[in-house]
């Protein structure tokens, strides 16, 4: 018999609608792993309400009453994914061997959990859950997805391809998760930085069960600029780079107006004169705008906010 306590940590964002069936199915997981003896009895589901407004806390605190394997984190305020996760993970790590983050919604397959806590029993401290494919993803998210994952890596971004927030880690890689203080929070990026021996189990990722996706594309694309810019400052190495390009290439245009003026050739040069002032003042908003980027994570990082604020955490003592 294994004593590997297993926790597995879901944030949840109005997610009335598929609570009980996600709750149901990992609780048959729980028992076969435990039966079997993969886990330990003291292995626990832990549920993080991050500031829903339906009625998710009430039913994560029905769950709780009805059996102790159910833990509950309910955050007071709606601090995002990424933060809800890690507070989730900060609440439980000193009483895990290894916890387990998976989305509420049963896009990610459970089933490969069993997988996962044998490869972390035998020496890994991180696992990744891969998509081995996005069948289900529609085909502007499975072809923005490849340009975000490709994009980073020519960022030079260690990022583990087709790899979202499925994750095993042990209580050591937690712990070293909690030194790192951002603000702007990317956990996709961070682990990987912590180092450590890691694998990937790879699944077939499903619809979600119910209700509606909490990242439309306005979110979606705001995380991923977020995940480059809070990885890499390799974009306004770009810039310089794109600015040099520009300098030079008006150093020549500048030389050819002159030897065309002095040869007698005359333009109206109207037409020169705009596309210029247009090319560089699109040039140099882009600029701005990439620098202020930058500057209003710097801005965030100085005022060290915390994170995630914990209204209240339901675990069997309290029952
Ligand atoms: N989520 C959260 N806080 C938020 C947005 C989302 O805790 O502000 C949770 C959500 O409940 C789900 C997970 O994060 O469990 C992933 O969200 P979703 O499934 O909507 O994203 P998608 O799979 O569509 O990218
Ligand atoms: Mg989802």
């Amino acid at each position: 018999m294994k004593d590997t306590k297993l926790f597995v940590v879901l944030p949840c964002y109005n997610e009335e609608e598929v609570l009980g069936e996600t709750s149901k199915r990992l609780l048959e997981l729980y028992g076969k792993m435990i039966s079997e003896g993969t886990v330990s009895p003291e292995s626990k589901i832990v549920f993080v309400d991050d500031g829903s407004r339906d009625r998710t806390w009430e039913i994560i605190s029905g769950l709780c009453e009805q059996n102790n394997i159910y833990r509950g984190v309910k955050l007071a305020h709606n601090a995002g994914h990424q933060n809800a996760l890690l507070g989730g993970l900060m609440t439980v790590k000193d009483e895990c061997d290894c916890a387990v983050s998976i989305d509420a919604d049963l896009q990610d397959d459970i089933n490969v959990i069993p997988e996962m806590v044998k490869k972390f029993d035998n020496g890994c401290d991180v696992v990744y859950g891969v998509r081995s494919e996005r069948k289900t993803d529609s085909f502007f998210k499975r072809t923005t997805a490849q340009g975000f994952y490709k994009f980073m890596a020519m960022m030079g971004v260690d990022v583990v391809y087709n790899h979202a927030d499925y994750r095993l880690m042990s209580r050591r890689a937690l712990n070293d998760l909690e030194s790192f203080k951002e603000v702007n929070l990317f956990l996709r990026g961070l682990v990987p930085l912590i180092g450590y021996k890691s694998d990937s189990v790879y699944y077939e990722r499903a619809e979600r069960f119910a209700g509606e996706s909490k990242y439309p594309l306005k979110k979606m694309l705001s995380f991923a600029f977020d995940g480059i810019t809070s990885f890499s400052v390799k974009p306004i190495k770009v810039l310089w780079s794109m600015g040099l390009i520009v300098c030079v290439a008006a150093v020549i245009a500048a030389i050819y107006t002159l030897v065309s003026k002095f040869f007698g050739y005359t333009s109206d040069g109207w037409a020169s004169l705009m596309c210029s002032i247009w090319f560089l003042g699109g040039v140099q908003l882009v600029s701005i705008g990439i620098i202020g980027e930058y500057i209003g994570k710097i801005y965030k990082e100085s005022k060290a906010r915390p994170r995630y604020i914990i209204e209240e955490y339901k675990k069997e003592a309290n029952n």
